[in-house]
Formats: structure tokens, C-alpha cells, sequence
């Protein structure tokens, strides 16, 4: 019998999922068969109630649904409590579990590919929306001693920071957590006392109203700094253009898509994931 996962979000015509999990599967010829399944609000909870039964063996979930699921499933995974979000399901003896592969894939490519670990390091996160969620929560289990978030509508970071804040005590973790306006002096100040920022805004995504746009210009980039932009399409975004021509060191967002994915693969096969094929049938599939 040939298994069935696949990707709900909505809309979903620019997903990269189907075509990097396939190649997994397919790669050690796994009868898993991986699908885009578009659902509108409406459609959330047939969606999720489907994949109770055989030929369903989970699912990986995408924007507008992560916080959404954790409600529609029977067990939360402890890191996608925490973060408040759920991106891959799995269907373990007709019960189904969320987990969060966002926050760990993350950290696999700020480590693997940035080469940076963030023990008593200072980061600056733009955004305070889901993908700011797990990345804050993967930055401080590992260690960062300073987090500093900015976002466009104030009350989300100020609501994250309090979000964070309380996950931190929980854990014993200790950080220094805050929130600064959107405005460049703020953002130029904070970004000369830290070593990493996080782009976690669709600022600059192909496809969307800000396509073709930086959230920051090099003028306020230090030099040396690791910019990481989670936007990955198109690979080189106006951020690590900007980055560039300060002299700080880019990182695209494409690792952190395949290593969520990677884990995923792993939650539904219990395999290690074939990660450099699945790397090149994303990058065929953006740039071909
Ligand atoms: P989200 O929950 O919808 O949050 C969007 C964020 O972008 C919010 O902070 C929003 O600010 C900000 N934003 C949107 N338009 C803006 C603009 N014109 N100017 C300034 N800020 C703006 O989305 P998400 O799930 O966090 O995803 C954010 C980005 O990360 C997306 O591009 C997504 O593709 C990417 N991502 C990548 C990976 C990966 O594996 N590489 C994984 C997850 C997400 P407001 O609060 O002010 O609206």
C-alpha cells in the first residue's frame, strides 16, 4: 500500500514541498506518495480529520494553519508547545502527533551552513509572526544571551517578547529579551551590539507585494554580522544583496527548508533523510 503525506497550507501554488519530499521518497524508493493539499479555513478540519486513517501517515502543515492544528490534534510534541506551533503530523496508532521541525532545522543550518553557534551570542529577529516564534525559542535553548525583536506592528513583538519571556523562565533559561521600534536609528543601535540577524518577515519574497525589497539597507548592517534571511525564493534575496555589500556574511533560507523537511522525512519514515537530493530538486525547482 502506498502511503500518503503531504503539505496543507493555503494557498499553496508555491510550495517546494512536494517536489524536494517526492524526490526523497523516491530516492530509496519508499512507496510514500507526498501531496499539495490546498484547504481553505473551512476545509482545515476535514483536512486534518483524513489523515486519522491508512493510506495517511501524516502531514506537514504551513502558513496560515501551524497554531491553528495544535488544537485539531490528540498529542503536542514539547518544542512545538512551546513555540506554539505545529508544522509536521504524524498518524502513530490511529492517534495524531504535531511536532515542530521549523525550530530544530533552523538551528541545523545556522550551525552547518552559518557556522555559528549562538551560546552568549546577540541576535536581532525582524518579525514576530510564526517563523519568529521558533527561531526565538530555537535561539535561546541554545544559548543565546541577547534577543532583540522588531516588527512592523509593535503589539507582535511586544506579545512575542512576553511569549518568550515566559517560555525562557519555564525552561531556566537566561537571556536578556526586549523589543524595539521599527525604525532605522532603533534598528542600526541594536544591530551594532549583536552578532546575527534574523530575517523572519515575508519582506522581499518573490511573488508577494514586497518582492524586490530589503527590510534593511547595508548602511545599518555591520560588517561581519551573519544576516540570515528565511526567505529562500528567490535564493538571493535583496537582504543578502544588502548584506553583501556590507561585508557581513549571508545566509539564505533554503537549508532551514530542507532540514525541516529532512526531520520531517525522518518523523514519518524513521529513516535519515537523503538531504543533498533533496536540496537539488529544490534548487531545480527555483531556479529551472
Ligand atoms: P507570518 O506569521 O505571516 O508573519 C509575517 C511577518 O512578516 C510578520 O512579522 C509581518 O509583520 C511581517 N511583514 C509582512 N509584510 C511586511 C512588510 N511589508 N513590512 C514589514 N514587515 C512585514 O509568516 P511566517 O510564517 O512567520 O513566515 C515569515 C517568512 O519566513 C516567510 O517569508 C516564510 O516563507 C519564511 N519562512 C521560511 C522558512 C524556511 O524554512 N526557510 C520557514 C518558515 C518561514 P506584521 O506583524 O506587522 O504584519
Amino acid at each position: 500500500m502506498v502511503n500518503l503525506v503531504g503539505i496543507i497550507g493555503y494557498p499553496l501554488k508555491h510550495s517546494l514541498s512536494p517536489l524536494f519530499q517526492q524526490a526523497a521518497f523516491d530516492h530509496y524508493g519508499l512507496p510514500f506518495r507526498y501531496q499539495a493539499w490546498e484547504a481553505t479555513p473551512k476545509e482545515l478540519g476535514a483536512a486534518i480529520a483524513r489523515l486519522r486513517h491508512p493510506p495517511y501517515r501524516g502531514a506537514n502543515v504551513t502558513i496560515p494553519y501551524k497554531e491553528k492544528v495544535l488544537s485539531l490534534v490528540d498529542e503536542v510534541d514539547g518544542e512545538a508547545k512551546s513555540i506554539g506551533a505545529v508544522n509536521t503530523i504524524l498518524r502513530k496508532d490511529g492517534r495524531l502527533v504535531g511536532y515542530n521541525t521549523d525550530a530544530p532545522g533552523f538551528l541545523w543550518a545556522l550551525r552547518e551552513e552559518g557556522g555559528f553557534d549562538p551560546r552568549g551570542k546577540r541576535a536581532v529577529l525582524l518579525g514576530a509572526g510564526g517563523a519568529a516564534r521558533a527561531v526565538g525559542v530555537a535561539l535561546l535553548g541554545a544559548g543565546i544571551s541577547g534577543l532583540t525583536l522588531c516588527n512592523r506592528t509593535p503589539e507582535r513583538a511586544e506579545a512575542l517578547v512576553s511569549h518568550l519571556t515566559t517560555i525562557a523562565e519555564q525552561r531556566s533559561w537566561s537571556a536578556s529579551i526586549a523589543a524595539i521600534p521599527w525604525e532605522r536609528e532603533h534598528l542600526k543601535d541594536a544591530l551594532s551590539h549583536s552578532h546575527l540577524v534574523v530575517n523572519c518577515t515575508s519582506v522581499g519574497m518573490k511573488h508577494s507585494p514586497t518582492e524586490g525589497r530589503s527590510p534593511l539597507e547595508a548602511v545599518f548592517i555591520p560588517k561581519g554580522i551573519l544576516v540570515y534571511d528565511l526567505v529562500y525564493n528567490p535564493l538571493d534575496t535583496p537582504l543578502l544583496q544588502e548584506a553583501k555589500r556590507a561585508g557581513a556574511r549571508p545566509l539564505g533560507g533554503l537549508s532551514m527548508l530542507i532540514y525541516q523537511g529532512a526531520l520531517s522525512f525522518q518523523i514519518w519514515t524513521g529513516r535519515e533523510a537523503p538531504v543533498a537530493v533533496m536540496m537539488e530538486a529544490a534548487r531545480e525547482g527555483l531556479v529551472g
